[in-house]
This record gives structure tokens, C-alpha cells and sequence, in this order.
């Protein structure tokens, strides 16, 4: 066998890129990894971790207020931005070391610069070519601005945790998970957000009602939320950004944060000097076992435009490193992936939309449970919860939990190993609850609100 500088280099030390580095390593192969921005990945640097330390802080706004009627004094104290983005950045460069660590704690060669394939064995970082006996693609995903008039005055999410100012009035446009998120934190912190989105209603891919829910209450938590809206132009004004809709409306703000969409990060790469093939939306084509389309190059994580999350991403890693050098069959189930949005309050859900369940297994029964939770009571905010469960009606099995309520996502996580265990709402039905939690009400929710019948 020919001798190469490594078994497997790795191109890119994100959240897939760095498990499987770690894994394969482990099992006794020469790795090394080449990272040209930031250990850790989007999930790290500008993605899950800072997102949910921002959402922690937007949270403390509507709590202040909540202590209230609880006997807590009155005075809202002040927030400041600087205070929340730098110790966020501390954070960061901590996990960004450890990150290092990990990979030297396994004697893996970290290599600092962007990568560019060479040949199917062959991997320069500036002047410098290492030859690999295979080669991963893991270099994630980038955000995509499209074209139009002022667009290069809007940011992504890339730029907006570490803002100079605080943007007291925000356009956010998009519609996906990100966008709701970033909303419901500046809504929380104080901004005046408007939120756009160009179809009739966000959150495409998630269940019907919990689109319809969640639209409701992120308009009373303040979002200004128009559908149905795009942006035309962006200009510079005197006071502000002016941003010119597709309704002929205008909003003055200081930023527009555009999160609608990414795309695979591929600038770069040389793939022209190899034969991997690309899917009609620029993502890397791979099969159940990560393999490109040129032999000993293969390809993980968001890079591939399959399911972008990061314990996806996480679990290719680990099925690429045991297959590819620990001899194991390993492959990855899509099936019943749980998922959070981290907007007020949280959206979880796991398993099949009401629409996809009835496409799959055919008829139905569903469960709702739609109530103010016990701490608003008193607290005097106006948020209501929502939970479904989708049952296939032939075998009882629970196929789709939806919840958006205080908590959701640590919730879904329980739910998700139950069903994947095949849990029947007759199980459901014969757990005891933990009273008084909301999540109780996914064990006593009794009374059928839609059944399909003949
Ligand atoms: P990445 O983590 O993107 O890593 C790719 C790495 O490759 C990067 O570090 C990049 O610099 C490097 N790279 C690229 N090209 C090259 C090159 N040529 N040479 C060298 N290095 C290169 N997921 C969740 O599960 N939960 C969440 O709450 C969540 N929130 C998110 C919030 C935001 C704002 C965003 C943007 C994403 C979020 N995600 C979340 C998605 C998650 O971050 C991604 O799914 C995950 O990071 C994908 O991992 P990856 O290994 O495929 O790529």
C-alpha cells in the first residue's frame, strides 16, 4: 500500500469534521485537520452555543417583568450589549481551546489555513501539500445574501453576535428556524424587530399548528411579524437604514439581518480537480456511508445539505470514523431526529408533521393540549402552550410529539428516546405524570381532537 503523509485528513474542524478526527484517531489512524477560521465550527463560533447564551439573556427581560406579581420590586434593570458580546467572545475562545486540546489529546495534526484539493490523495494549505489516504469534506455551510439593491448593507448571522452597537430597531427577513430565533432574542433585549418573511406563513417543514401557534405568540411577545413581505432595496439614510418593502412600505432601522438560507462552503475547495459531484442546489452528493463520488473522498455534515444540526452531524462522524477505521458497520438513522427552536417560548418537536404522518402510515388520530401555564397565571404574561401528539391509528405507535411551551426543547429530548423506541399512545397514556409540569400533559392528553375515519 502506498505510504501517505496520513490515513485521513480532514478539511474543516467543525462539529462533524472534529468527531470524526477524534473517532478515528482513536481507532489508531494518522489524522490530521485543517481549519482555516475558528476550532469548533459554526456550531461554536456563530452558531447553537452563542445563539443560546444570547437566548438566555433576551429570556431575562420578560422574566424581570414576570417577578413582578410574584413580590419581586419593580425596577427593570438595565441591559448592556457590550457586557452580553464579550463575555460571550470569552466563552468562545475557552471552548475554542479546548477544542485544540481535543484533537492534540488524540495526537491528531492540526493544520491553520483554508484547504484545497489537489488530487483524490492530495491537500495543500497555502504552499504546503500533505497526501492522504482519504480524504472528508467537512467545511459546513455559509450564509447566503441574495442580490438586490443595498444588499451588501445587510448582515448575516455570521456578523451579528458581535455587533459594535446594539440595533435598537432591527429588520430580521426569513423564515426559517434561525431567523424566529434571532427575533425572539432581540425582541427580548429591548430591540424594536420587524421580521419578514416572503410566503404566507414561517417555519416551512415544521408541523401546520405549531407554525399557526407560534406566529401568534411571537406577535404578542412583540415581534412585528409581516408575511406575504419582501425586501426591495436597502439605503443608507441620515438616521438609519431605510428599507424599502414589496408593499411599497418602508422601515427605518440600524441593521437587516438576513437569514435565509445557507449554502455549502465550497469556495475554494478544488473541487474542479476532482470528481465530486454536486446536487442541483450545490451541496456534495454522498451515499448512507458519506462516500462522494470520487473514491476516497468523502463528505459530512452540512456540506452534504442533509439534516444541518449539529448532533447530525456529530453522529456522521462517528459512523464515518467506525466504518472508514474501526472495521464497524455504522450507518446513520434519520428517523424521529428531535429538534428545538429556541424562540419565546421554545418550539420542540420530533418525529413526522401531521401532513408527512398521514402521507406515511395513512390514518390518524391526534391529540392537542393547548393551555396558559401554570407560572403566567400569576405572572400576568399573555403566552399560551401548545402540544400534539400524531398517532398512526392501525398501530397505535406515536409518530409526531410537537410542543411550543416554556422548555420544549429539554422536554422533546425524553420524548424523542420513547419514540424511537416505538412507544404506542396507549403507553403514553399508562405513564404517570410529574405533576405539576407541563410535560405532564403529554401522558394525559385523553381526548382525540382530529381522528381520520373510513
Ligand atoms: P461546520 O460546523 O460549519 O464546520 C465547518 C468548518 O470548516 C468551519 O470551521 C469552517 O471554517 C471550516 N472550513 C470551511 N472550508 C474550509 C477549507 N477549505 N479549509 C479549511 N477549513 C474550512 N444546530 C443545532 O443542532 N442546534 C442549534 O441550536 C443550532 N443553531 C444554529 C444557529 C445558527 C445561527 C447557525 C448558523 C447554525 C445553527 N445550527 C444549530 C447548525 C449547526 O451549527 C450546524 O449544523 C453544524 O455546525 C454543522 O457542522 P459541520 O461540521 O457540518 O460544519
Amino acid at each position: 500500500m502506498k505510504d501517505y503523509d496520513y490515513d485521513l485528513f480532514v478539511i474543516g474542524a467543525g462539529s462533524g469534521g472534529v468527531r470524526a478526527a477524534r473517532m478515528a484517531a482513536g481507532f489508531g489512524a494518522k489524522v490530521a485537520v485543517a481549519e482555516d477560521r475558528y476550532m469548533g465550527g459554526t456550531c461554536v463560533n456563530v452558531g447553537c452555543v452563542p445563539k443560546k447564551l444570547y437566548v438566555y439573556a433576551a429570556e431575562f427581560g420578560k422574566a424581570f417583568k414576570d417577578a413582578r406579581n410574584f413580590g419581586w420590586g419593580s425596577e427593570l434593570p438595565a441591559f448592556n450589549w457590550a457586557t452580553l458580546r464579550d463575555n460571550k467572545k470569552t466563552e468562545i475562545s475557552r471552548l475554542n481551546a479546548i477544542y485544540d486540546n481535543l484533537l492534540a489529546g488524540v495526537k491528531a495534526t492540526v493544520i491553520k489555513g483554508r484547504a484545497r484539493i489537489v488530487d483524490a490523495h492530495t491537500v495543500a494549505v497555502g504552499e504546503q501539500c500533505f497526501s492522504a489516504g482519504k480524504i472528508l469534506i467537512a467545511t459546513g455551510g455559509w450564509p447566503h445574501i441574495p442580490k438586490f439593491p443595498g444588499s451588501d448593507l445587510a448582515i448575516s448571522s455570521n456578523e451579528v453576535f458581535d455587533l459594535e452597537q446594539f440595533p435598537k430597531r432591527l429588520v430580521i427577513v426569513g423564515g426559517g428556524y434561525i431567523s424566529v430565533e434571532f427575533a425572539g432574542i432581540f425582541n427580548g433585549l429591548g430591540a424594536k424587530v420587524t421580521q419578514l418573511y416572503r410566503g404566507p406563513l414561517f417555519l416551512r417543514g415544521f408541523d401546520s399548528d405549531i407554525r399557526e401557534h407560534a406566529a401568534q405568540e411571537i406577535r404578542k411577545s412583540g415581534v412585528d411579524l409581516r408575511f406575504d413581505v419582501n425586501v426591495e432595496s436597502i439605503a443608507k439614510g441620515a438616521s438609519g437604514l431605510q428599507v424599502s418593502l414589496t408593499d411599497g412600505s418602508t422601515i427605518e432601522v440600524d441593521a437587516v439581518l438576513y437569514a435565509t438560507g445557507r449554502k455549502a462552503n465550497l469556495d475554494g475547495l478544488g473541487l474542479e480537480n476532482v470528481h465530486v459531484k454536486l446536487s442541483d442546489a450545490g451541496n456534495i452528493e454522498v451515499d448512507g456511508n458519506f462516500c462522494t463520488t470520487e473514491p476516497n473522498i468523502f463528505a459530512l455534515g452540512d456540506v452534504t445539505g442533509g439534516i444541518e444540526l449539529t448532533p447530525v452531524a456529530l453522529a456522521e462522524g462517528m459512523a464515518f470514523a467506525r466504518r472508514q477505521f474501526g472495521g464497524v458497520e455504522s450507518t446513520v438513522d434519520y428517523e424521529f431526529i428531535p429538534t428545538a427552536v429556541f424562540c419565546q417560548p421554545n418550539i420542540g418537536t420530533v418525529g413526522y408533521t401531521e401532513d408527512k404522518a398521514r402521507a406515511k402510515f395513512g390514518k390518524l388520530r391526534v391529540f392537542k393540549s393547548a393551555f396558559k401555564p401554570l407560572k403566567h397565571t400569576i405572572s400576568g404574561r399573555d403566552e399560551r402552550t401548545f402540544m400534539k401528539l400524531i398517532v398512526d391509528r392501525a398501530s397505535d405507535r406515536v409518530v409526531g410529539a410537537h410542543m411550543m411551551g416554556p422548555d420544549a426543547g429539554e422536554i422533546m429530548q425524553g420524548i424523542a428516546i420513547a419514540m424511537r423506541a416505538g412507544a404506542t399512545k396507549a403507553l403514553f397514556d399508562t405513564t404517570i405524570g410529574i405533576h405539576p409540569t407541563a410535560a405532564e400533559e403529554f401522558v394525559t392528553m385523553r381526548e382525540v381532537w382530529r381522528e381520520d375515519t373510513e
